[in-house]
């Protein structure tokens, strides 16, 4: 716990703004969950942070600091910034693990994967052949559509299907990011170390399928708009 920068007195739930005298104080150091006077955990009490956010807001705002010193308005536009972006971050479940996991040290994302070789690019093993199969079916519609055809009916209801299959994925691996994060908050230093191991390997995974799941949207529209251009019974209902 800090002290306030103008009247000593201890700071108390945020950093930011002294509950004493109300002054503002630098942002400099302060991390995300800091912002809100918490601990870095995974879960979060969204409700009461948001609320916090609200109030934090006002408390803040630079029209409260017009007239004040230099230092103080400078403060508060700072202080407002930091607390957007945080509440920004904090609010969104996967912002919120890569975010935790950057501070904490680890690489994540194409940091992890070194540059140009994402590992967005390459296929999690299990998912190998149903991701050709997909590379199969997109191939089929650009061809169709380059050619002002439409792909066939078949072929639509497939990546449909496929499309369904890559969003429930994604509920599978932003739950199994919640475990490994109800993991982390709990234990010791080594499972924590195991639980962000994991966690960065799903991020991986993540980032792979939404991938997918936007090829195939892409492609699901793409296919409409040639359906409305040029006729046929084909309705993109299914995604
Ligand atoms: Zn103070």
């Amino acid at each position: 716990m800090s002290n306030c920068a103008r009247c000593q007195q201890p700071m108390h739930d945020s950093p930011l703004i002294c509950a004493a005298c109300g002054a503002v104080q630098s942002v400099a150091g302060i991390d995300y969950f800091q912002v809100f006077g918490l601990k870095r955990a995974f879960a979060l009490d969204t409700v009461a942070v948001e609320r916090e956010f609200h109030r934090l807001s006002r408390r803040l705002h630079p029209d409260r600091f017009a007239r004040g010193s230099e230092t103080d308005r400078q403060n508060s536009l700072a202080a407002t910034a930091l607390l957007n972006d945080a509440w920004r971050v904090l609010r969104d479940p996967v912002e919120r693990v890569e975010y935790l996991l950057k501070i904490e040290g680890h690489a994540v994302g194409e940091e992890h994967a070194g540059k140009g070789k994402s590992a967005e690019r390459e296929p999690p093993p299990d998912l190998l052949e149903e991701v050709f199969d997909l590379n199969m079916q997109l191939e089929e519609i650009r061809m169709s559509q380059r050619m002002g055809e439409s792909a066939e009916a078949s072929t639509m209801t497939e990546i449909a299907a496929a499309g369904k299959r890559f969003e429930a994925m994604l509920g599978e691996v932003d739950a199994a990011l919640q475990a490994e994060g109800a993991k982390w908050d709990a234990g010791d230093a080594a499972t924590r170390a195991q639980a962000a191991k994991k966690m960065i390997e799903l991020l991986d995974r993540r980032r792979y399928v939404r991938n997918l799941v936007r090829d195939v949207r892409a492609a699901v529209t793409a296919q409409a708009l040639q359906q409305e251009l040029y006729g046929g019974n084909f309705v993109a209902e299914s995604l």
